[in-house]
């Protein structure tokens, strides 16, 4: 099941918001090219080691090397759960990865 992922999030980027938004991690304050649901990715930035700001708007922004690295850590992740959700509560844990 692939969804288009990527797409989705340069939209939301790109739209109303998006512009001009910096980085998030600390004393990094490179330009962001996603940003990203903090309840979703506060995990692998700390499983990357990544230190960032928190905004009121519960989002985290990312610029290119961050991003990949937290992507980078998302991806192992999802595999993880992907097999663990196949075993057993297959439908709840989709819901709440595919969740953007
Ligand atoms: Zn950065």
């Amino acid at each position: 099941m692939k969804l288009p992922k990527e797409l989705r999030e340069k939209k939301e980027l790109t739209g109303s918001s998006g512009k001009g938004k910096r980085c998030s991690v600390k004393d990094c304050n490179k330009k962001a090219i996603r940003s990203l649901n903090e309840n979703k990715w506060a995990i692998y930035l700390e499983k990357a080691d990544l230190k960032y700001d928190e905004n009121k708007n519960r989002k985290i922004y990312l610029c290119k090397e961050h991003y990949k690295d937290a992507n980078k850590i998302r991806k192992s992740e999802e595999k993880l759960y992907q097999k663990k959700g196949f075993l057993d509560n297959s439908t709840a844990t989709r819901k709440g990865k595919w969740d953007y």
